[in-house]
């Protein structure tokens, strides 16, 4: 009888969800899902068995993390062909100095958890996403994938903060984020256009969290997220770059704390914030003919994209490619008309029937640019990673 192929588990640990996903070797999807609404009521596992499948529900009550972590290990556990499952990979949001995937070890957590100040919401959890599959597992091994490893060789100019220089010391820099999906998209470019993989391109990762990264010869130049995940670009719920002096303004004549902030401009800001309405681009652009703040939100977030492109095409010095992706840059021809727009000086135009069906070259054949939409794949990056750095057949 054949052996059953090498399968590695994905786990992709947010907020209030766990996303995860099961690859053979060869990169088929086996299974894929995740807990959403964690500690929340309506929480439940959704499971699908191929990719485009409709997800199958399965209700429990998952009131934490943990809870949400066991009962998802219960439920893989109990599935026909779980052994095949021989490593697993992790998200791990804030790597500070690591630059490249890594095998989990005990020095490895230590040093996570001595991280935890710099991302108090994204990894204690994904520390304890870690533990818990070794303690259920313990010969299972682990890597760790990193967000910030795609931009730790920016250039000191990209990575300094204007702050006080004993703050750089203590770690407070440019990290950029969405690295996992930046080399998806770069891994994508080099086989797609190998010579476009080697020049001047913007990625454009744009779903609910927002960013841009200027690549030259392969190379994280610039990002548009900072020291936190909440800089940059105007998101879903985040305000992107804000000016600091708010911060006391507020404090002020708001009687407004810190941690007030810190809620307001991760999940009451952005789109949300601006349209008073929705987060979601699908809503604002089905209103926006009768609600003037939706359209105000929606001509936010395409001004503020457009700015970004213009100050990444003076770090790289001209622009050879555009790479739309993620949630809103894939789906949504509207968003990336309305970003293009203007940018013609650059050499960049689309093509609208292209455009309009979310085809893989959008731009015009003249136009200097070339304008992509490629389909980023986080879960399948972190399965690649981790065969790699296991050598995995
Ligand atoms: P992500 O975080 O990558 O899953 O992106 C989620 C966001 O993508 C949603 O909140 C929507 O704003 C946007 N989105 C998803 N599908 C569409 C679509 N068909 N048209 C416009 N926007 C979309």
């Amino acid at each position: 009888m054949k052996a059953a192929p090498p399968c590695v588990l994905t786990i992709n640990g947010g907020s209030s969800s766990i996303r995860f996903a099961v690859y053979e070797s060869g990169e088929k999807l086996r299974l894929g899902g995740m807990i959403g609404r964690i500690g929340l009521k309506g929480t439940n596992l959704s499971v699908t068995h191929a990719p485009g499948a409709r997800p199958v529900p399965l209700p429990h009550a998952a009131t934490n993390h943990r809870k949400a972590a066991d009962f998802l290990l219960e439920w893989l556990n109990s599935q026909p062909g779980f052994s095949d499952v021989k490593a697993v990979g992790h998200r791990v949001v804030q790597g500070m100095n690591h630059s490249e995937p890594e095998r989990v070890t005990r020095k490895l957590l230590a040093d996570l958890r001595r991280l935890t100040s710099y991302d108090p919401d994204h990894l204690p959890l994904e520390i304890e996403l870690i533990e818990s599959i070794s303690r259920k597992h313990p010969k299972l091994p682990q890597v760790a994938c990193f967000d910030t490893a795609f931009h730790r060789g920016m250039p000191m100019v990209a990575k300094l903060l204007p702050l006080p220089r004993r703050y750089f010391a203590k770690g407070i820099e440019r990290y950029g984020f969405h690295g996992i999906s930046y080399t998806f998209l770069m891994e994508e470019l080099r086989r797609l256009d190998p010579a476009a993989a080697q020049g001047r391109v913007i990625l454009a990762h744009l779903g609910n969290g927002a960013s841009m990264a200027a690549v030259r010869r392969g190379k994280s130049l610039d990002t548009s997220m900072g020291f936190t995940s909440t800089s940059g670009l105007v998101m879903s719920t985040r305000s992107g770059d804000l000016d600091p002096g708010l911060v006391y303004f507020l404090s002020r004549t708001e009687k407004m704390t810190a941690k007030k902030f810190q809620q307001m401009v991760n999940h009451d800001s952005g789109l949300l914030g601006v349209s008073g309405t929705s987060s979601d681009v699908r809503d604002l652009s089905a209103s926006e003919a009768t609600d003037a703040r939706a359209g105000e939100a929606l001509d936010l977030f395409c001004y503020q994209a457009r700015k970004w492109i213009g100050s990444f095409a003076a770090v790289l010095g001209g622009l050879d490619t555009l790479v739309f992706s993620a949630g809103i840059g894939e789906n949504s021809p509207l968003i990336r008309q309305r970003i293009c727009q203007g940018l013609g000086f650059l050499g960049v135009s689309i093509n609208d029937a292209r455009n309009a069906k979310n085809a893989p070259v959008i731009s015009l054949h003249s136009g200097r640019v070339k304008v992509r939409v490629i389909r980023t794949n986080e879960e399948l990056m972190i399965a690649r990673s981790v065969a790699r750095v296991l050598h995995l057949s």
